[in-house]
């Protein structure tokens, strides 16, 4: 790209360990790419197996934030391109360790690799001579080979390359290369962490949102709408179905045992979920379902809300704790809105003592009984589909 300023390098991640079908997961990671970079008039270009986004400097701002969502990577970097010369590549290093150095940073390495071997020096006296000019440039910073704060990676390849801080990237593979999955979404703090690890494995995410009108706020039904649109963003978008089980609730709170409620409610939770994960054309359905967190996810009473499906249910957070579900939202930017106040499940239909281990066929008995198969059916029907966080699209809807 003719007067280009800015170079940014990705990382690939975990495709890379892939045999012979690695060419299509690139083919898919480009594609991702190339559609979260529309209209930011960045050029993607790989070569040698390295990818390079180039950009203007105004459209760095685009450029970073779509490398922050684009799953597949395992870091990236803001890179110097310096004039094949030792003195150039040198003179590159100091800046970046300023740069580090102003960050924080107070102890650092050279990483230099050199693939164009008529470069007049190796990679260790490139090091060594990248090493010492930093260190007399900011005798405050030491180097430190085996914990460095911070490390500077010099590659002499047509060009030499340097860069600092690697950025993390969403690691994973691609989306797109797992089929898709049906997220049931709730406004919690799990449910959104779920989605994202999904997506993470390279799942293209759909979602459905059960909304309990009025017993639940449009308040609430606002806050899954957000979710999507932050989960939706590192899936390369999330259609969110909304769907209304006021009915359904009532049926439950009037025809079935107290303690049954939540466990009958999910049960018909996963059944809509089914039945709209096979328009989409999903494989499975995703929840964010913690062994043992709250009473309805015992591994009973999970046996029980599975037990009609035909679909296989995928539970990402089935063994992490709450601390590192929280960190994980925190990280991926869902934690702020899924504790906004408002609650996704009335505590109306809430049962004071919940059955804690239930039996699936009586599970089963309870559920025929309510004869719920046409309020689904109804409730599938009419319910409302939404576009988050689709590339271009903005934050949300
Ligand atoms: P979360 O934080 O995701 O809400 P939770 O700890 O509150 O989870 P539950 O309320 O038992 O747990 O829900 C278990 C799972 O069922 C959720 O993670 C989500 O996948 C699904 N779920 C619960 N409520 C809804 C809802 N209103 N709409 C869609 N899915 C839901
Ligand atoms: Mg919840």
């Amino acid at each position: 790209m003719e007067g280009a300023k800015t170079v940014y390098l990705l990382k690939l991640g975990e495709l890379t360990l892939k045999g012979g079908n690695r060419a299509d997961f690139e083919q898919i990671l480009k594609r991702n790419l190339r559609d979260l970079l529309r209209g930011s008039r960045a050029s993607l270009e790989t070569t040698h197996g390295r990818y390079y986004v180039r950009c203007l400097s105004e459209g760095e701002a685009q450029v970073e934030d779509a490398l922050n969502h684009l799953m597949g990577i395992s870091g990236w970097a803001k890179t110097r391109i310096a004039e094949k010369a030792i003195e150039a590549v040198c003179a590159a290093c100091v800046s970046e360790a300023k740069t580090l150095f102003e960050g924080g940073v107070r102890s650092f390495k050279i990483n230099a690799r050199r693939t164009d071997k008529s470069f007049p020096m190796d990679s260790y006296n490139i090091a060594c001579r990248a090493g010492d000019a930093v260190t007399e440039a900011l005798p405050e910073l030491q180097v430190d080979v085996r914990h460095p704060q911070g490390t500077i990676a010099v590659e002499i390849r047509e060009r030499a390359y340097i860069y600092g801080f690697g950025h993390k990237g969403g690691g994973g593979l691609p989306v797109g290369t797992a089929g898709r999955g049906m997220l049931l979404l709730s406004g919690g703090i799990d449910s959104p962490v779920a989605g994202y690890m999904m997506a993470s494995r390279g799942m293209k995410i759909d979602a459905v949102y059960f909304h309990a009108y009025p017993y639940t706020s449009e308040e609430a039904r606002q806050k899954a709408i957000d979710l999507a649109g932050i989960v939706g963003r590192f899936s390369l978008g999330i259609r969110l179905y909304t769907v209304g089980y006021t009915e359904l609730q009532m049926r439950i709170k009037e025809c079935a045992p107290e303690a049954w409620a939540t466990v009958l409610l999910r049960m018909a939770m996963m059944e809509g979920a089914e039945r709209i994960a096979k328009i989409r054309r999903s494989k499975c359905l995703i929840t964010g379902e913690s062994l043992s967190q709250v009473a309805s996810q015992t591994v009973e009473n999970i046996t029980c809300t599975q037990s009609r499906l035909r679909i296989p249910v995928l539970r990402p957070l089935i063994g992490m704790h709450k601390d590192a579900i929280i960190r994980k939202a925190e990280e991926i930017g869902t934690y702020e809105t899924s504790i906004l106040p408002y609650q996704d499940c009335c505590v109306l239909f809430s049962p004071p003592h919940p059955i804690l281990r239930g039996d699936p066929a009586e599970a089963n008995r309870l559920y025929d009984s309510l004869d719920l198969d046409e309020l689904i059916e109804k409730a599938v029907r009419e319910s409302v589909v939404e576009r988050c966080g689709f590339p271009g699209n903005g934050h949300v809807c």
